[in-house]
């Protein structure tokens, strides 16, 4: 087994339970070999400080495994971390409003580049990295004996991948309906890498159901229009959903078709959310709440948006077309893009345009997207209710 040494201030991070090793915090860089295990040793001490799986990923160069030297990535390992994770969401396998869950978390339950999600009798599992990947049979196996009776289906979500989705294992009911609080959504488990609906979103629908009564609803970057689904549900007037993907008018019908919803006063649009905000000014369209839910990056034929360069342009696009009272819904799942920061750009957005806002509510990542305080990046969903005052 190879040994990596880590300079001062990661071997601190790692003591105290920050499982990321990124490559500047490794001193011998040339032995870093992807989908090795190694041993980790401070550079200094020399003391062992645990074993670690390394692999490429967009977080860093690998992940703590354990800090006993005689334990191993195998069957039994993941059978324990399996059987807490399991244990933590004992609530939601109880709950009768709530049958689609994160079963695991990756480096919050103890292994990072994995998740796990629960659809109903079918477990989603993606793989952030080949090297946790080379692991799957292990994975596989111990779900057979920790979640046995479910069905599994696996997702490639790292470069170079053999193919995005596949089913693995069990019945092969790839497609049936979940039950969020008082919505339902139609689930794809084996149709790309997205199943059709964001499960970290839940809390900010239930907030959108709940406040949405008698409003007009702007839903950018709609994907399946849950949003939509959940204002409509709740009492919308009317909602507008605006995505780039052709594939999003057949996928919002069906969400709004299996809720019994009639598409009276629901329009969408397959369209560039810049686009559609000029076309909505140009018309003096405006609404009383605007959702903002962009991909952290994302490129169309006519330009790439990235959250950390862009998102002031899209809340100033946003307060144009929102009503004095209205709503906007500021959400991000950049994991390298602090809290704070967020803030700061509500802040200078409503300041460039001489507007005043309100923070109504915030909503971070729900339980069952579990985060490690010692590496705060894993709390990635940032979600802010900003209401336009004046
Ligand atoms: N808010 C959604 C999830 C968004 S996923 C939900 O809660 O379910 C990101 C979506 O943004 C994708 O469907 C993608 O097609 C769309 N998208 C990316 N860039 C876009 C752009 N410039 N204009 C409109 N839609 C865009």
């Amino acid at each position: 087994m190879k040994t990596i040494k880590l300079k001062q201030r990661a071997a601190q991070h790692v003591k105290s339970g920050n499982p990321l090793l990124i490559e500047g915090d490794i001193l011998n860089t040339k032995d870093i070999v992807f989908g090795e295990i190694v041993e980790v040793v401070d550079a200094k001490s020399g003391a062992f400080l645990g074993k670690a799986l390394l692999g490429q990923q967009n977080k860093g160069v690998g992940w703590m495994l354990t800090t006993k030297s005689s334990e191993m990535l195998d069957a039994k390992f993941l059978e324990r971390l399996l059987t807490n994770a399991k244990q933590k969401r004992q609530s939601f396998f109880a709950s009768s409003k709530i049958d689609a869950f994160r079963l695991f978390n990756g480096e919050s339950d103890g292994l990072g580049g994995l998740t796990i999600d629960v659809y109903k009798q079918a477990l989603v599992i993606s793989f952030y990295s080949q090297a946790i990947f080379t692991y799957r049979q292990f994975i596989f196996d111990a779900l057979k004996i920790v979640m046995s009776g479910y069905s599994i289906f696996e997702k490639c979500r790292f470069e170079q991948a053999p193919y995005d989705t596949n089913h693995v294992f069990g019945k092969d009911n790839e497609q049936f309906i979940i039950q969020e609080n008082e919505s339902r959504f139609n689930v794809h488990l084996n149709d790309g890498l997205m199943t059709g609906i964001f499960l970290d979103q839940r809390d900010v629908r239930d907030y959108v159901r709940r406040h949405a009564k008698n409003k007009t609803v702007l839903n950018t970057f709609s994907y399946t229009a849950a949003f939509s689904v959940a204002a409509a549900l709740g009492g919308a007037l009317k909602t507008v959903s605006v995505d780039v993907a052709k594939r999003s008018i057949e996928l919002s019908t069906q969400q709004f078709n299996v809720n019994a919803l009639s598409l009276e006063n629901h329009a969408f649009y397959v369209m560039d959310v810049f686009d559609y905000f000029k076309y909505a000014r140009k018309k003096g369209e405006t609404f009383d709440m605007v959702v903002l839910d962009p991909p952290s990056f994302a490129r169309t034929k006519k330009r790439t948006f990235s959250v950390l360069k862009n998102y002031g342009e899209l809340l100033e696009d946003a307060i144009h077309l929102t009503n004095v009272g209205g709503e906007i819904i500021v959400s991000t799942n950049a994991s390298n893009w602090k809290r704070d920061d967020v803030l700061r750009m509500i802040d200078e957005t409503f300041t460039r345009l001489n507007r005043k806002y309100a923070i109504n509510a915030e909503f971070k990542q729900p339980t069952d997207f579990t985060t490690l305080k010692t590496l705060p990046s894993t709390q990635y969903l940032k979600v802010f209710v900003v209401k336009v005052v004046a």
